[in-house]
């Protein structure tokens, strides 16, 4: 499993605290230590439809066969990866609260992150303000996109379903039903958006800065 403190894989044995039972069947806390050495961190789930007597025995391989339910109750967040730290600060909190709130509210979780690219679209691609599906359709026919953040772009429209509801796209926090994979694919736009206008460009300037140290020391012409 992946270590949600540091996001690196790991294999650690399971350590099964028994809870009680309540209608939904047994319950209990499944517990690991992350045993990166730079992380160390306790990680806890809670766990609905564990057979006690047999899970016992199963927890001493680290199997969670049987669960109904399994929730992630420490650390609080999220399976994502960290916000790349070239992400404006505005933008990455709208991102992580999405993330945040994801497991618990999808419809929560899209109309932050519809926010959160709403703001993308109008202070760092320059669309004039208007309603999202605008927005996006404005960025689109900008031609400054690759193919696949168009067609990722895309998807989200049809998420919102701003053509059936077209009213509904004119408020970003409007509360739209929508499917939690749909709330994630909303994420996963918002992190290719991220590494596009704000993680690649960082990088590729300070690759040319150290060419053009090099380049200069060499005596030679530095690049524009
Ligand atoms: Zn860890």
């Amino acid at each position: 499993m992946k270590c949600p403190h540091c996001l690196v894989e790991f294999h650690a044995d399971v350590i099964w605290t028994h809870l009680g039972e309540d209608a939904d069947g047994e319950m209990g806390i499944e517990q690991y230590l992350c045993p990166n050495p730079d992380c160390k961190k306790m990680i806890f789930y809670l766990v609905w439809g564990v057979s006690w007597s047999s899970s016992r025995l199963r927890g001493m391989t680290g199997m969670t066969t049987d669960v109904k339910k399994r929730f992630l109750v420490y650390p609080k967040g999220s399976n994502r990866p960290p916000v790349p730290p070239q992400v404006p600060q505005n933008f990455a909190e709208d991102y992580m609260e999405a993330c945040v709130v994801l497991p618990d509210s999808s419809k929560a979780s899209a109309a932050l992150s519809r926010r959160c690219l709403q703001s993308i679209l109008r202070d760092v691609a320059n669309v004039t303000p208007g309603n999202l599906a605008n927005e996006i359709q404005q960025v689109i026919g900008s031609k400054t996109l690759p193919t696949h953040l168009v067609k990722a772009l895309d998807m989200v429209r049809e998420i919102g379903n701003f053509a059936a509801h077209p009213t509904k796209s004119e408020k970003t926090g409007e509360i739209i039903p929508v499917e939690p994979q749909e709330a994630e694919w909303n994420l996963d736009v918002l992190e290719s958006l991220f590494g596009f206008y704000f993680v690649q460009p960082e990088i590729l300037k300070s690759k040319k800065d150290t060419l053009n140290k090099k380049l200069k020391e060499a005596g030679k012409k530095e690049m524009k």
